[in-house]
């Protein structure tokens, strides 16, 4: 079997940046589902289909691939083979993202992408899911958190060097809003696997929890 990290945890806890700086150590592939979702979402945006019109959304899944490319710079996403990194990380997209990411058609199908890529690479994914039911025997499983406010400070730091303005504030509601969300869905809600190692990053540099978890790898691997 192929090595599998599962890297699960609310938003902004730092999910991305660890999963890509652990894969790099390791050789393996990043795979950010979170990205798959926010795509999907992209579409139904794009066409105009409200996030709580369940039937529209699952009729529109028929007409939607979503699919990964690996380059230099990590993952690409592609929608329909449009590669749409750059269109989907703001506000509006984490919002609607959130929403159709409880419809089970969904889950059900980015699930089936994300085992595939897994059995054909050794992965590091990271999402709410992935230790609970994309890769229940993950290699190794890490629930990552970190406190409210250290989580909203990340996010308003990554807007600001993106040129954009953050209100700390209302990065916090958004924040509470998703989690609220994910953490309270019926189908995979996000929830630590009873397996998984728990990392709280609220007062730990980003090399001190990379180091932690190729430690966890490298103990029993
Ligand atoms: O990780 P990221 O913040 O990009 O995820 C955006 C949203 O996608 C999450 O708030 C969650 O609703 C959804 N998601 C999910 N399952 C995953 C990854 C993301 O439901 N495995």
């Amino acid at each position: 079997m192929n090595k599998q990290i599962a890297i699960d945890g609310p938003a902004g806890a730092g999910k991305s940046t660890i999963a890509r700086l652990v894969a790099k150590q390791l050789g393996w592939i990043y795979v950010d589902t979170g990205a798959m979702y926010r795509a999907i979402a992209l579409y139904m945006t794009r066409n105009g289909i409200d996030s709580s019109d369940k039937e529209s959304i699952t009729a529109a899944l028929d007409n939607i691939d979503v699919s990964l490319s690996f380059g230099d710079e990590g993952q690409n996403v592609l929608l329909n083979g449009e590669n749409v990194n750059g269109f989907i990380r703001n506000e509006e997209v984490s919002a609607v993202t959130s929403k159709i990411s409880v419809y089970p058609e969904v889950r059900n199908k980015l699930t089936l992408i994300q085992k595939s890529i897994a059995e054909s690479e050794n992965v590091v994914m990271d999402g709410r899911d992935i230790g609970t039911s994309v890769l229940p025997d993950a290699t190794l499983k890490i629930f990552l958190t970190a406190g409210e406010y250290a989580r909203a400070k990340r996010r308003a730091l990554e807007y600001e060097a993106k040129g954009k303005t953050a209100d700390i504030e209302e990065i916090m509601e958004d924040i509470r809003l998703r989690d609220e969300r994910d953490y309270t869905r019926s189908v995979s809600p996000l929830r630590q696997a009873e397996d998984a190692v728990l990392i709280d990053s609220s007062d730990m540099s980003i090399d001190e929890v990379v180091n932690t978890i190729i430690s966890l790898y490298n103990a029993n691997n």
